[in-house]
């Protein structure tokens, strides 16, 4: 069998559900991972998403957090703390490695494309990991502190500040990598499957990049996304908290209606199940909370058999 899968994702959440359709799909699986997180810091560039993906489906993630490494170790952040180094954004030892190398690499040249699939197959991670954008591109968030970059938001400032808007700088001058393309445009593509995770903050900045949108469109294969509200709220993080301050109730409805357009499906949480006839798409009930390895699994091969149902495969 040599059905092909498109996954759209952010960081931990998305990772969560990356793992099972790794498990079903190996390196029948593409991810595009969103960039708009980048940023450089203490002179390196770091990509926190691409990160926290190839670190969960290496098995290298650290469990408790879901994001950097396990069996850390901190001796540079302890020394550059001595030094009077800025301490807010924290950069275990083994992490270190990884953006030392990425910055090596791309000052000579180098495609993150390139550089993440290198990382990638060094790790023994199947699956292809496909950065969103080769071309830096920047969440912002105009706040009623200001002007943030995502990491002034989301790390330094705890994600406290209200949320007026958001917006990707450099999007304009993106453009979809010929990578992402050609998984879009691959024969054997049965699905692409929008991953649970932040839809303002994790999949819009991928949705910008000029030509992705359309390039999905264009794909003659079901599209479906995962909820990542269950009850009203955030499994983690600020997703909840952001929608009430854009002004949108924070529920299942209010994701599906924001991915209009876009998909042809929506998994639903069965705890919203009375939310179904709201959703204004085919919907699958299943449940989507991710505590265990096993759960991941059950979910990604819900996903894929709804994407064979909504092809007439099923
Ligand atoms: P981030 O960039 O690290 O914040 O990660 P993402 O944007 O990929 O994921 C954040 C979203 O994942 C939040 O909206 C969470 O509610 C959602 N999420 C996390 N874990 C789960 C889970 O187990 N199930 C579901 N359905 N959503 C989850």
């Amino acid at each position: 069998m040599s059905a092909r899968y498109v996954a759209l994702s952010g960081g931990v959440g998305g990772a969560k559900l990356c793992l099972g359709l790794s498990h079903v799909l190996g390196d029948r699986l593409s991810i595009v991972v969103n960039t708009g997180d980048d940023f450089e810091h203490l002179g390196l560039f770091v990509s926190p998403d691409v990160d926290t993906t190839l670190y969960t489906l290496s098995g290298l993630v650290n469990p408790e957090t879901g994001w950097g490494r396990r069996d850390e170790t901190w001796t540079f952040m302890r020394a550059l703390e001595g030094l009077g180094g800025p301490q807010w954004f924290n950069l275990g030892d083994g992490d270190l490695a990884l953006h030392v190398e990425r910055t090596r690499r791309l000052k000579a040249g180098e495609t993150l494309t390139a550089i993440t699939g290198d990382v990638a197959r060094a790790l023994g991670v199947k699956p292809r990991v496909l950065p969103m954008s080769d071309a830096p591109i920047a969440t912002i968030v105009e706040t009623d502190e200001g002007v943030l970059g995502f990491q002034h938001y989301f790390v330094r400032r705890r994600c406290e500040p209200v949320v007026k808007r958001l917006r990707f700088d450099g999007a304009e001058r993106g453009t979809i990598t010929p990578e992402i393309r050609a998984a879009l445009n691959d024969p054997e593509l049965r699905g692409i499957i929008v991953c649970p995770s932040n839809p303002w903050l994790s999949i819009d900045p991928l949705l910008a990049v000029p030509g992705l949108r359309e390039a999905l469109a264009a794909a003659p294969v079901p599209k479906i996304a995962v909820t990542p509200i269950i009850d009203g709220k955030a499994v983690k993080g600020p997703t909840a908290k952001i929608m009430g301050e854009l002004g949108i109730t924070p529920d299942a409805v209010a994701v599906a209606d924001h991915y209009a357009g876009l998909i042809d499906g929506f998994v639903l949480d069965e705890q919203d199940a009375s939310l179904s006839a709201r959703i204004g798409t085919t919907v699958a009930l299943a449940q989507t909370l991710m505590r265990t390895l096993d759960d991941k699994i059950a979910l990604a091969q819900r996903c894929i058999g709804f994407c064979e149902k909504l092809a007439g495969r099923a």
